[in-house]
């Protein structure tokens, strides 16, 4: 442990990083627009007990993975270990479901678990993610999920699976799981100490685990179809029929659960072979009980949400980034060279100076470092008379231009 270094499983985020990361910023709020989504921000930090009651007292999450501390004033904290249960949280505290009953949101940020960090699994990450709130309704769960395939493609990320699967309602899931732990309790001592010791506590985790003495043990387990009532059965076939109309593939899976408490109905993941062991880069579904169980009023919900390091090792293309376009070099003439950036950059134009008072030469050589198009040089000669010389570094062409006309001639320099 050393003082100087970042905290294990927390990263820095360079410059050279960061075109990366505001690419996904900008499509996550274009495409939130575009459905609708308003954005929503609440704090990174929250009583420790929202979560206990929305994440669930018995997931993974919060019996292993929580960061969670006492204040000086003594209240026991959590930072956020997802996003969801404080937006939730907020909604209430602000009344808003007095406002309105329908609410689209979408929110960004970071969100802290204490895993054993690898490639794709670190304590601090970002989660983009969206929720709808007041509809019951399979179009809801549709809308979600189209929201997240469009964020995808405009991202190029097209090598994945989006793979579905319903809980049913309340008492379909209770009814599961009551025969899953029957079932799992007839072939205990096969199971892995792991999944033994979630039995009683949380036996539909059993069918996530990734441990190898588990898997002959799960392909036997009961499925959650044969559990569904027609109301269950009849929502998660419309979600199919109008996703496969939208032309959005889905790999049906039964035995996909996700690790909160709070879903019912649908549940969603998007899996990518090329994460490795976590290939999960996003999931979600529907949690009609969650605003109730905080006090709230009756409000049906579905979302989602992407992690933001996972979509970014999936991202190839590097995007266009936002490169320096013109270089003020001066002749020992600071003050000037600051005041020509000055307007250039009034002009929309990304401008630098140098600011370590280099010789001539070694500005060029800086201009040429950062392949800027074109250096602006103001040398006393020019100054005098009220102009500077634009020069065009490939074309190797310079000529002087009046200050005053110094906007036009960037522009036609840059654009040869
Ligand atoms: P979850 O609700 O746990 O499925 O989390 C949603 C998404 O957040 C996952 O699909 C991951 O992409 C991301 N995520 C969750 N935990 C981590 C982590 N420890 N490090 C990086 N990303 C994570």
């Amino acid at each position: 442990m050393s003082g100087l270094q970042a905290v294990r499983g927390m990263h820095d985020v360079l410059p050279e990083e960061l075109p990366r990361w505001r690419q996904l910023e900008e499509v996550f709020r274009t495409v939130s627009a575009l459905f609708g989504y308003e954005e929503i921000r609440t704090p990174v930090v929250e009583y420790a007990q929202l979560y206990l009651r929305s994440v669930g007292d018995t997931s993974d999450i919060v019996t292993k993975e929580m960061y969670t501390f006492a204040d000086r004033g003594g209240e026991q904290l959590a930072l956020r270990p997802e996003l969801t249960a404080g937006v939730v949280r907020a909604l209430l505290q602000h009344g808003l479901f007095q406002r309105r009953s329908l609410w689209r949101l979408w929110y960004y940020g970071a969100a802290f678990r204490y895993e054993r960090p690898q490639k794709g699994r670190y304590r601090q990450f970002h989660q983009y993610g969206v929720e709808c709130f007041g509809s019951p309704f399979p179009e809801s769960d549709v809308e979600v999920i189209v929201v997240a395939a469009t964020v995808l493609q405009r991202l190029g990320i097209q090598r994945y699976e989006l793979h579905l699967n319903t809980l049913g309602t309340l008492q379909v899931r209770q009814r599961y799981r009551e025969a899953l732990v029957e079932y799992f309790r007839s072939v205990r001592s096969a199971l892995s100490p792991e999944s033994q010791q979630r039995l009683e506590r949380n036996p539909l985790r059993i069918l996530d685990s990734k441990h190898p003495a588990d898997q002959p043990v799960v392909a036997q387990a009961p499925i959650i179809w044969d559990f569904l009532d027609a109301e269950s059965r009849e929502h998660f076939d419309s979600v199919r029929r109008a996703l496969e109309a939208g032309g959005i593939p889905v790999v049906l899976n039964p035995r996909l659960v996700r690790g909160l408490d709070y879903y019912t109905h649908t549940v969603f993941e998007f899996v990518s072979p090329q994460l490795g062991a976590q290939n999960a880069f996003g999931g979600g579904g529907r949690y009609d009980g969650l605003v109730e169980s905080f006090g709230g009023p009756s409000v049906p919900a579905v979302g989602f949400a992407f992690g933001v390091e996972r979509m970014l090792l999936l991202m190839t293309e590097m995007p266009c980034e936002e490169p320096v376009q013109v270089y003020v070099a001066s002749q020992s003439m600071p003050e000037e060279a600051m005041r020509v950036a000055a307007q250039l950059r009034a002009a929309g134009y990304r401008t630098v100076t140098d600011l370590q008072r280099r010789s001539l030469k070694a500005q060029f050589r800086e201009a040429d470092r950062l392949r800027v198009p074109v250096v602006v040089l103001v040398a006393e000669q020019e100054w005098e008379r009220g102009a500077v010389v634009v020069r065009h570094l490939q074309e190797q062409a310079q000529w002087e231009c009046p200050l005053a006309e110094l906007a036009d001639h960037v522009a036609r320099a840059l654009s040869r």
